[in-house]
């Protein structure tokens, strides 16, 4: 099963320790009309470690009471861009990427493409994408999740191209022209393999 989008970034992230013994109770002020909508709130209890969430369309910082405004400050910004890169990570799901390979053929197949399921799998760790053209199914490894919208689209695009193309011989490639990223997208994959030293991309064999 893939995974179900994560609900915010929750993670303690290690203070550098500052060895005295708190300042304590006196640090409760929770930040109501921040007109960001980023509430901080301090905790004598927490000492060591800053997290964030959403709650509704506003964000709680959680930090230690003793920490100064200068690094509140900082910890704020460093949290928000961390629960920002992480929403962007977001993993769409199957009916989500049926829709998407229905846009996508649409778009560069003038609808001939018709999966008749398009799906992530988990047990796919060799391979982006495969195609069974005889039931019409498509299947994408959950690795690409998170990775760049144009790399998946460029892993559907050459799956349904495979609905109508078999192999990847010239008339295959052609029609994956059509994709404006495709060279893009197979470098992003390549680089990722040669990262991971996976053995396999799109493209070397049946897919
Ligand atoms: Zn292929």
């Amino acid at each position: 099963m893939p995974a179900e989008p994560s609900p915010g970034f929750s993670g303690g992230i290690p203070l550098r320790s500052a060895g005295s013994n708190q300042r304590s109770a006196a640090a409760r002020r929770p930040r109501a009309s921040a007109p960001s909508a980023v509430e901080v709130r301090r905790s004598a209890r927490r000492s060591r470690t800053v997290s964030a969430y959403r709650e509704g369309d506003r964000t709680i910082v959680l930090i230690p009471a003793r920490m100064s405004e200068a690094e509140e400050q900082r910890w704020v910004s460093v949290m928000l861009d961390k629960l920002a890169a992480q929403e962007s990570k977001r993993v769409i799901g199957d009916s989500e990427l049926a829709e998407r390979a229905g846009r996508l053929s649409a778009q560069y197949f003038e609808g001939r493409a018709r999966p008749a399921s398009v799906r992530w799998v988990t047990n796919q760790n060799t391979r982006w994408g495969s195609c069974t053209p005889a039931e019409g199914s498509i299947r994408l490894s959950h690795r690409l999740q998170g990775m760049p919208e144009y790399v998946v689209d460029y892993v559907l695009v050459h799956e349904l191209a495979h609905l109508l193309v078999p192999g990847h011989g010239p008339d295959f490639w052609r029609l994956l022209e059509t994709y404006p990223r495709t060279e893009r997208a197979r470098g992003y994959l390549e680089g990722v393999v040669a990262a991971e030293r996976l053995p396999h991309l799109p493209g070397a064999r049946e897919e």
